[in-house]
């Protein structure tokens, strides 16, 4: 039997459709939401992520700003411009689109983001936050993830998981996140050794690897849910996960599809992070 396939591109829109009218409630009492992406050079992938973020902050009444350093710009003056936008009153999130410059240190740089400012939940403070299940800012697309499971009502609590990748933006606190929900949690990573002894004992199995259709159907448990992470541009151009759709589709109750599945939810996270940001500004200002 085939897949229930978990739509990100409906999904994503309820949240959008949330976050518009929150922003629309907050600027109907003179805080509009705002963003502001900072990226640095001309990596391609790069400035489509911020051009379609800058889109969906304008389509959600969401104030955006993009501050464009040519790649030899220095460390300091990418800094001097995160501390400006740290006091800028109008700005209430701010990302750094990774990956940044090799001479840049990134950890630096997103440590001169102002804690309540960061909206991706890359600061230590978040970081932090997260393992200990407390986090303002959980990271745009394991949070997204978790809202996709929670939306199609799968448990989570003594389940299984496997998480395949340990990066710091998605393996990591994935893992955390579904460990928090009471799932047990297993991590694999490249020296794993014969991954699909973990792959195929997974209820719960996330993808975030970054290599095109790697996971095939007999790595899958049958009626797992599936969740791919991965979007890796084909030579001919075409978009493809980490999970060979048309094959494990066919194994697992639930899967994600590229696109239109966890891609849409990071924007969508990221939306609501800014205006749970700029609500919280608005609290604090109402104190002060
Ligand atoms: P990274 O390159 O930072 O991490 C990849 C991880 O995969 C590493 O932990 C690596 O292990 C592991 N890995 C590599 N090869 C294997 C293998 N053969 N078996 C098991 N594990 C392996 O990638 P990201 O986490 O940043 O991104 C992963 C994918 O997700 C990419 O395709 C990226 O484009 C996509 N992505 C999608 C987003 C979305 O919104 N949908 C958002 C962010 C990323 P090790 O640590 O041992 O090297």
């Amino acid at each position: 039997m085939s897949a229930k396939i978990i739509d990100g591109k409906r999904l994503s829109q309820e949240v959008r459709t949330e976050c518009q009218a929150r922003a629309a409630r907050l600027a109907g009492k003179g805080t509009q939401p705002g963003l502001a992406v900072v990226i640095v050079g001309d990596n391609p992938a790069s400035t489509v992520y911020v051009r379609n973020k800058a889109k969906a902050c304008s389509e959600t009444g969401i104030y955006s700003e993009v501050h464009e350093f040519a790649e030899s710009t220095t460390e300091e003056e990418v800094i001097g411009r995160i501390q400006e936008l740290n006091r800028d009153a109008k700005i209430h999130g701010i990302l750094v689109q990774l990956p940044l410059p090799r001479h840049f240190d990134s950890s630096k740089v997103i440590a001169s983001v102002a804690v309540e400012k960061d909206v991706d939940g890359f600061h230590l403070y978040n970081v932090g936050a997260l393992v200990t299940g407390s986090s303002i800012f959980p990271p745009c697309t394991p949070n997204g993830v978790m809202k996709m499971l929670e939306k199609y009502d799968i448990p989570i609590e003594g389940q299984h998981a496997v998480i395949v990748g340990r990066s710091n933006i998605v393996g990591k606190p994935m893992a955390l996140m579904l460990l928090h929900e009471g799932a047990t949690v297993t991590i694999c990573t490249s020296r794993t050794r014969h991954l699909s002894e973990y792959t195929s004992r997974a209820d719960i199995l996330v993808v975030a690897v970054g290599k095109p259709r790697m996971i095939t159907a007999p790595m899958v448990k049958p009626g797992a849910t599936v969740i791919d992470v991965g979007i890796n541009r084909l030579p001919d151009g075409k978009l493809a996960g980490d999970v060979d759709f048309e094959s494990v589709k066919e194994k697992a109750g639930y899967i994600t599809p590229v696109p239109g599945g966890v891609g849409p939810m990071t924007i969508a996270m990221l939306l609501y992070n800014t205006v749970v940001a700029a609500e919280q500004a608005y609290v604090r200002l109402q104190g002060s």
